[in-house]
Order: structure tokens, then sequence, then C-alpha cells
């Protein structure tokens, strides 16, 4: 497959368009950034362990009945996946309290929710993902009525089944984003699934080990993402 043009760089990768209009690439870097955009650095090898990461968890989510845009992994670096229509709307699972929902609510992290709870951030750097309910999606148009039930639907599923797959790696899913897209009439699971945009602590110790290292300087960020990998990759 040839690599075309770069039509988008983001934060921590790079969109390519191919040869074929429906398919582009997805170039994993090592760039990280926090709060918005105003901490920056680098992730020794990041690009790489996403990479597998996002693989094979996309893979046992299609495996599982959770459509999704991937369709293989090309290089270390580089993911195939389908082109989508991305829906504005970042969508936040979470099982435990943490990060800004514990600022938020004055809570102490790692406060367990009775029931997963679902939040919708617009899709905007410029403005910092500002949260917004379902009327605001609907109002504005970024996703109608049976679109928004399609996306919770397969969100809460991707929670189950991602919670099962860390806890029998002896890992706890806190919380994660996930971004939807249509494609050919379908909404697909899209974007990337790692410790960038999951927070996975340590069953037991509830050592972190996500991009919480870094955003709060604790140290061995690399170790905590090859670690990830490692029990990701493992049967
Ligand atoms: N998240 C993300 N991208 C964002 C915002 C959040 O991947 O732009 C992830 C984050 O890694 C965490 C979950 O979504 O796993 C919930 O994040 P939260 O709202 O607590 O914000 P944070 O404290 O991470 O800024």
């Amino acid at each position: 497959m040839k690599k075309g043009e770069a039509f988008y760089e983001g934060k921590a990768k790079i969109l390519y368009s191919t040869d074929d209009p429906d398919l582009i690439i997805q170039h994993f870097k090592d760039d990280a950034t926090a709060f918005n955009a105003q901490k920056r650095g680098t992730i020794r090898e990041k690009g790489v362990m996403n990479n597998r990461i996002s693989e094979v968890l996309f893979k046992y989510l299609e495996a599982e009945g959770v459509p999704t845009h991937f369709v293989q992994r090309l290089t270390d670096r580089d993911m195939v996946v389908r082109r989508l229509q991305i829906i504005p709307v970042e969508v936040i699972v979470r099982n435990l309290v943490a990060g800004s929902l514990a600022k938020r609510l004055g809570l102490e992290e790692g406060i367990p929710l009775s029931r997963p709870v679902l939040e919708h951030c617009y899709k905007n750097d410029a403005l910092g993902d500002p949260m917004v309910n379902t009327f605001h999606i609907l109002a504005l148009k970024w996703a109608s009525e049976s679109e928004l039930k399609e996306i919770e639907k397969l969100a809460f599923q991707t929670n189950e089944l991602l919670r099962v797959f860390f806890d029998r790696r002896n890992l706890i899913l806190v919380d994660f984003k996930l971004e939807f897209g249509r494609h050919r009439g379908k909404i697909l699971l899209g974007d990337e699934i790692c410790p960038d945009t999951c927070r996975i602590w340590e069953k037991g110790t509830l050592e972190k080990l996500d991009k919480d290292r870094f955003r709060r300087d604790l140290g061995k960020v690399e170790d905590a993402y090859q670690e990830v990998c490692r029990r990701v990759c493992s049967e």
C-alpha cells in the first residue's frame, strides 16, 4: 500500500491518504501533550507501543461484534484504517472516579462508580474540548438521534469488553475516551485505544500505567507503556 500525502497532523498521530480513497494510514508518533497542549514532550517508542496496543484491542473488539475502522497494522508505527466522516464528539466512559471528574465534583480518585458514566465533549482543541450533553449534539446536528443511540450502545459494549480484557491481565480500566465516525451509513469506532486515551491501573497496588505518569511527572513513563503493551499482547 502506497503512503500518499499527509492530510492531517494531530498531537500524537499523522493521517496519510493512500491510493484507495476508502483507506487511510494512521501513523503513531512519540509526541505527547497534556493540559490542552500546554505541556509537551516525547515518550520513547510510544508510537510503536500504541500502534500495537490499538491493533490488539481493535481486533478483539471486532471479534466481539464492535465495528471499528481498523483494517490492518502495516509497520511498527503505521496502521491502515477506513476513512471515516468523524463525528466531532469525544465519548468518555468512566468506571472509577479520576481526572477531570474528581476535580469537577471534588471527589477522591479511585472511588468506584455504581454504574458506568458516559460523558460527551465537543472535539475542539482551541476551546479545550468542552463538555456538552446530548441536547447540544442533537440541536447542533453533530449526530442524529439514532446515531447517538448507536454510539451510546457501542461505547457501553466496548467498556464491558475492555474491562474484562484488562481484568484478565490484572489491570483496572478506570476510564477512557472513544471517537466514532460514519462509514457507508454505519457508525464505526475510530481513532486509537491505548494508554494515551485510557486510564489503566495495576490491580492491587493501583499503580498508574498510563499517560497520567507523563501528565503528573510520576516518572517511569516508558516502562508503564511497555508493561501495558506486554500484557495486552499476551494471551
Ligand atoms: N481523554 C483523552 N483525550 C482527551 C481527554 C480525555 O484521551 O482529550 C481520556 C483520558 O486519558 C482519560 C479519560 O479520557 O482516560 C477521561 O479524561 P478526563 O476527562 O478525566 O480528563 P483529563 O483529566 O485526562 O484531562
